[in-house]
């Protein structure tokens, strides 16, 4: 007897989601990604309810045509990568095309987005149009108001897989996770304006700045960010780190954020360097802030190992390792 089938795609895109959307602030991720792939210069971020309820990200990227907005919420659907060479060089966030279709099965989501224009095509006048799907059910389009760019609309996470609800904590404890999600972009992207709206009232606008210390100093206060001794290696790691004499240190890692060519990173590898080079010199149990951002020719690393690509693969990670130990050093 047989009994090996084909899942249908509205499982699989429920079963894809498992893997990346794990609360509100895996959807802010994803969202926040595609605005900077789109090119924004300003995101706003609004949410009620620690993000359970709606989540809404605006951006004034450039926007879908009507026949791109149909296809977004589908699945393994992309505009960032054509062949498996790309693969190998990928230089946006996003490349899998699962992320909207991932929310879309687990939320009532609506993306409305209007194109915009470059010169020669100025008397085209587009429209805006809207695209909505519930629990993956995908309507047809329809045109909207709006201005140029995306606005996208998560309603009711996970209203149909209950088992993951449940696994929600309470507003406020997702609204943290929300922060720290957005905090990390916040300080990869100083040059990007941020704006956070939650129930309804403004919590955080952050102007386009040209010096990151601006946007740590917003995050974690005068006191510290005075004190932190700016390292910098062009040549080997193309980078620089902001990082806590010995005398300042934390109670927990939680002051300590790894960027590579702008993504955040969690890397085991880049961690143990840094404790190396505080062993001994810090007492045991306290913790350095460092603020690392490297930049790394595509080839020495895989961003493709990882669901939410929070790890990458580094070809040699112990090079890696003595370097980010030299530099502090
Ligand atoms: P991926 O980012 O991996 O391509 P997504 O599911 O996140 O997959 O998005 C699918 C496609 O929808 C993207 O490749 C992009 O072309 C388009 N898209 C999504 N969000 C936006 C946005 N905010 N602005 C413009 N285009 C977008
Ligand atoms: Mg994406």
């Amino acid at each position: 007897m047989n009994i090996i089938k084909a899942l249908p795609s509205l499982l699989i895109n429920k079963i894809a989601a498992g893997e990346v959307i794990e609360r509100p602030a895996s959807v802010v991720k994803e969202l926040i990604e595609n605005a900077l792939d789109a090119g924004a210069s300003r995101i706003e971020i609004e949410v009620a309810d620690g993000g359970k309820k709606l989540i809404r990200v605006s951006d004034n990227g450039c926007g879908m045509s009507p026949a791109d907005l149909e296809k977004a919420f589908l699945s393994h659907t992309t505009s960032k990568i054509d062949s498996e060479k790309d693969l190998s060089r990928i230089q946006t966030f996003g490349f899998r095309g699962e992320a909207l279709a991932s929310i879309g099965a687990v939320s009532q989501a609506r993306l409305t987005s209007k194109l915009r224009l470059t010169g020669s095509e100025k008397n085209a006048s587009p429209e805006a149009y809207t695209v909505e799907i519930n629990g993956g059910e995908l309507n047809p389009l329809q045109p909207a108001a709006g201005s140029e760019g995306t606005i996208v609309d998560i309603r009711n996470l996970f209203f149909n897989t209950p088992a993951r609800q449940k696994f929600l904590k309470s507003n406020a404890v997702e609204m943290g996770h929300l922060s720290e999600m957005i905090t990390r972009f916040a300080i990869a992207y100083p040059e990007i304006q941020f704006a956070v709206v939650s129930n309804q009232k403004n919590i955080l606008n952050l102007l386009p700045v040209s010096d990151v210390k601006e946007r740590l100093r917003i995050f974690f206060g005068d006191e510290l960010v005075s004190q932190l001794l700016l390292v910098e290696d062009e040549s080997v790691l193309g980078g620089r780190a902001y990082i806590s004499n010995p005398l300042v240190t934390k109670p927990t890692g939680r002051w300590q954020f790894f960027f590579l060519n702008r993504r955040f990173i969690r890397d085991r590898i880049i961690a143990a360097a840094v404790r190396k080079a505080y062993y001994e010199i810090i007492p045991g149990g306290r913790y350095p802030a460092v603020f690392l951002f490297m930049h790394l020719p595509f080839e020495e690393y895989d961003v493709n190992v990882h669901p939410t690509k929070l790890e990458v693969r580094f070809r040699n990670g112990w090079q890696i390792h003595d370097n980010i130990l030299g530099l502090i050093r």
